[in-house]
């Protein structure tokens, strides 16, 4: 007999894919078999993002397509926890005949819905499962979600009412995964949450056991743990607390990358004010100054939001002020965009949807003339990347240095090295040296120099 198989669809952000991959995972731990088409599975999970509208929409119309395909549909994610119109289930209301719905986080929930509709095989097939599960990113790199949920109650952000307050996993069971990963071949690890320096704080930073040692369940120590694998790893929202200075000579000291990415998403403390940010009273730009003085390299990626209720030109401007003196290195904006049961939206004073979108065209200007001068000063120098493609068409690898995150941020263009001999030996997810010769808004052009087994920085 055939084993039971289950198609997957995986939207939404980071900590969804993380979601997605420990359900395949536990999947393929019961002996299911995955398939990437409808037509081959018995039943479809689709994993919803319900973020922004665009998402929902994008989640909805996922549905529909597994239900037109396929015909028997469970359904997970952010979206599983949004009411519709009336209180009611939205995807429900929508889709009355998906066969279950559950929210984020929720492998036990959707393995026992999966169980009532397709029952597991009699005998498990554990032995066909790697020991760091199933994932949906190349094997060279892999995000580690630390914690689920929020304290904060950003006006914008309804993540809070989805996914719960902050609940932290314990350093002993996050190292565990994260040396796993790195057994089985990851290069690079990228640390997500929705709040990373809080990491632990729920716990009271409990003291647990990593290899039998005592370490406290807090950032730094995490960021000392795993500087500790010998592979790249890389932060993500980090909110500036002033905590977040003890990792600094950290990575001046090579242990992690010099890479921190915090979402400021506004520089006028009124429209922080309004926005109810973390950390919006600390003095951000003295301390970026001061982290800059201890790790030089650093690489400081963010998110701005413009066109939030009721900012002034006077504010807007702020913002633009805000990144001429940070100097950000990466950085991304949204034109603000009301999300349905966000505090925001009893704000008053919305903006026009055009003032908005041209707001964001003007940060985002204005910062590729910053992003550009500061790539100039990796010029002439010799950096680490991690080879992520061939770009047969150009004729040189493309790869990614420190300062790059994937998918988010820049690439560098390796030449030089399709045409040598040593290129034979490079594959994808190895290190290799590379000569920057040239840089623009967001990319750099390098010659290859040689590869290189260390997982070091520059
Ligand atoms: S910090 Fe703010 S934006 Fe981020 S998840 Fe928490 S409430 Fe949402």
């Amino acid at each position: 007999m055939s084993e039971p198989t289950v198609g997957f669809v995986s939207l939404g952000c980071p900590k969804a894919l993380v979601d997605s991959e420990r359900i395949l995972t536990q999947l393929r731990a019961e002996g299911y078999s995955i398939s990437t088409g409808y037509d081959q599975a018995d039943l479809v999970v689709v994993n919803t993002c319900g973020f922004i509208d665009e998402a929902v929409q994008e989640s909805l119309d996922a549905i529909g397509e597994a239900l037109a395909e396929n015909g028997r549909v469970i359904v997970t994610g952010c979206l599983g926890s949004k009411p519709g119109p009336g209180g009611s289930d939205l995807i429900r209301a929508v889709h009355p005949k998906v066969l279950a719905v559950t929210g984020p986080h929720a492998t036990a929930e959707v393995m026992a819905a999966i169980h009532h509709h397709l029952p597991r095989p009699h005998d498990p097939f554990t032995d066909l499962v790697p020991e760091q599960g199933v994932r949906l990113t190349p094997p060279h790199y892999a995000y580690l979600k630390i914690s689920e949920g929020c304290n904060h109650r950003c006006s914008f952000c309804i993540i809070p009412s989805m996914r719960g307050d902050l609940v932290s996993r314990p350093i002993g069971e996050v190292m565990r995964e994260a040396e796993a990963l790195v057994k089985s071949g990851v290069k690079e690890i990228l640390v997500i949450s929705q709040d990373t320096s809080a990491y632990g704080v729920d716990l009271r930073h409990r003291t647990d056991f990593v290899d039998g040692r005592p370490v406290r369940t807090h950032m730094t120590e995490l960021v000392k743990e795993l500087g500790r694998l010998g592979v790249w790893v890389r932060l993500h929202y980090v909110y500036p607390y002033p905590h977040v200075d003890e990792v600094l000579p950290l990575m001046a000291d090579g242990l992690i990358l010099p890479y921190l990415d915090i979402p400021f998403q506004h520089g006028h403390p009124e429209t922080l004010k309004r926005m109810k940010r973390p950390a919006s009273a600390e003095k951000v730009l003295e301390r970026i100054a001061a982290w800059r003085r201890i790790c030089p390299d650093l690489t400081i990626r963010s998110t701005f939001i413009a066109g939030f209720p009721g900012e002034t030109e006077a504010e807007f401007q702020g913002l633009l002020d805000f990144l001429t003196e940070a100097r950000l290195d990466r950085v991304g904006c949204f034109a603000y965009s009301p999300v349905e049961g966000a505090s925001a939206n009893a704000l008053g004073n919305p903006l026009p949807d055009e003032i908005r979108q041209e707001r964001r065209e003007r940060v985002m200007a204005h910062q590729s003339d910053i992003s550009a001068e500061r790539l100039q000063r990796w010029v002439g120098k010799t950096v680490v990347a991690i080879v992520e493609d061939v770009d047969e068409e150009q004729g040189c690898l493309i790869g990614r240095t420190a300062a790059d995150a994937p998918e988010i941020d820049g690439v560098i263009r390796i030449h030089r090295a399709l045409d040598s001999q040593q290129l034979v030996s490079v594959e994808i997810g190895s290190f290799v040296a590379v000569e920057v010769t040239d840089s623009d808004d967001h990319d750099l052009d390098g010659f290859f120099r040689h590869s290189t087994q260390e997982a070091e920085h520059a």
